[in-house]
């Protein structure tokens, strides 16, 4: 079977992992069910891709190529020729939950079916199909083009051959993988969250401005980017989301999202997405 790609959303992740594939040389489906999210996340991967040229990390031909080898729909019917299906829609169990009935009920019976949640249990994803050996993580980070990690997680059911494809397939695409056990956030988020949730609050206490805290965190922890300044590349939603889910896992009070980032959501201030998260953007 050829292998082709089909991703769930194409939001900030979805063209990402989108892009990654199709420059890899894989034929990629990118499904949404938001018309102009379709269209953005093209435009994304159109911008990305001319980054990349002018950079001289890939050529004119390699760009038209990968461009070429990427198809839109807006339902999840076009999975049915899929060999792999990545899903990165909105991080929320109920949608996660639907999507892989769909993907179980519509994939060829022998296709992988991975989810890039940051935190949603992959074992409980699995379990909403009839095939959980064949269901596993494959968690990119963000902006996916240019990070080098893929999070291999490997839920309860979750086959060694299933693992093995998807090991293969990531560093097909440049990446390496590094392989974790389902666990409430994983490696990546379990220890990420908890330090972007106690920058919120030495905000929200006045321990600092939101650039004194970030600067501390880069200037002395020689961090790239200081950890709000990061809340707002994730996006403030996912951010409380994956807390919630930490909270909920592992029954521990110190992953309680801060009121301060509970309320800069009620807001719709989502971080560079919106425009306006910590900091504002052009
Ligand atoms: P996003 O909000 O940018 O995009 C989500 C997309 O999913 C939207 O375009 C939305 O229209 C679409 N969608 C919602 N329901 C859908 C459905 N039923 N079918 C098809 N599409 C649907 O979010 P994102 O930041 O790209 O995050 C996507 C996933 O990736 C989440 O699970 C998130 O936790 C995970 N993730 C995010 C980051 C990050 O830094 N943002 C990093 C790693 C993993």
């Amino acid at each position: 079977m050829t292998e082709r790609i089909a991703v769930v959303g194409a939001g900030q992740m979805g063209n990402g992992i989108a892009h990654v594939f199709a420059t890899a040389g894989f034929p990629v489906t990118m499904i949404d069910v938001s018309k102009d999210a379709l269209a953005k996340g093209r435009a994304t991967i159109e911008k990305n891709l001319a980054r990349q040229v002018q950079k001289g990390t890939i050529d004119a031909a390699t760009r038209d190529a990968a461009l070429g080898r990427i198809t839109l729909s807006e339902t999840i019917d076009a999975v049915r020729d899929a060999s792999l299906v990545v899903e990165a829609a909105t991080e929320n169990v109920d949608v996660k939950y639907r999507i892989f009935a769909d993907l179980d009920r519509l994939a060829p019976a022998n296709a992988i079916l991975a989810s890039n949640t940051s935190s949603i249990s992959i074992t409980e994803i699995a379990a909403r199909t009839k095939r959980p050996a064949q269901v596993i993580g494959m968690h990119f980070m963000n902006p996916v083009p240019v990070m080098q990690l893929v999070e291999i997680i490997r839920g309860l059911a979750t086959s060694d051959e299933t693992t093995r494809t998807v090991v293969d397939l990531a560093t097909r695409l440049g990446k390496t993988p590094v392989e974790v056990n389902d666990f409430p956030g994983f490696v990546s988020n379990r220890v990420l969250m908890p330090m972007i949730n106690e920058a919120v609050y030495c905000l929200m206490e006045g321990v600092g401005t939101a650039e004194a805290i970030d600067t501390v965190m880069k200037l002395g922890m020689n961090h790239p980017m200081g950890p709000l300044a990061l809340a707002d590349l994730i996006g403030l939603d996912t951010c409380a989301s994956i807390l919630e889910v930490l909270h909920a896992g592992l029954g521990d009070p110190k992953y309680r999202p801060c009121p301060l980032l509970k309320k800069y959501v009620a807001a719709g201030w989502l971080g560079r997405k919106t425009g306006r998260g910590f900091y504002t953007y052009a």
